[in-house]
């Protein structure tokens, strides 16, 4: 049994019903077959409409990935430009500052090995820190002198 509205006032009654309950109305045979057409094709409607919506969430996901892709492609090429655009990896030669100051450490090395083995017989770098101490104050007496 289903319910169908009824022809004249709409309210539900039983297809099987002769005529309506409420207001008395036949229920025809040929009203019946109108009725069920009419749900077979809002059936239909409501499954092409379904297929639309799925259709069109598809195509959303599509344009996401498309989003996700070209922001990708537009990081890589912004990124592949800035190292191009970076100085190659030679280091620039040494300013004569520099070269004072690196030529000056390693003298102070030397002088304070030569003081170290003078005194500990040992370099530098392998004394406790209160023999570089003494070490360094050996250095500066000779400065003085
Ligand atoms: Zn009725």
């Amino acid at each position: 049994m289903t319910l169908v509205p009824c022809e004249a006032c709409g309210k539900p009654i039983s297809d099987r019903a002769r005529d309506c309950p409420e207001c008395g109305h036949p229920v025809s045979g040929e009203y019946l077959v109108k009725r069920r057409q009419y749900e077979v094709q809002a059936a239909a409607d409501a499954v092409i409409q379904e297929q639309r919506d799925r259709k069109a969430a598809s195509l959303g996901t599509g344009i996401g990935y498309l989003i996700i892709v070209a922001t990708l492609l537009f990081f890589w090429w912004l990124f592949s430009g800035l190292i191009r655009m970076a100085p190659s990896g030679e280091m620039p030669p040494p300013t004569a500052a520099e070269q004072a100051i690196a030529a000056k450490q390693k003298s102070l090395t030397a002088v304070r090995d030569a003081h170290a083995h003078q005194i500990y017989g040992r370099p530098y770098r392998k004394l406790p820190a209160e023999h570089r101490a003494l070490v360094d104050e050996s250095i500066a007496r000779d400065a003085v002198r």
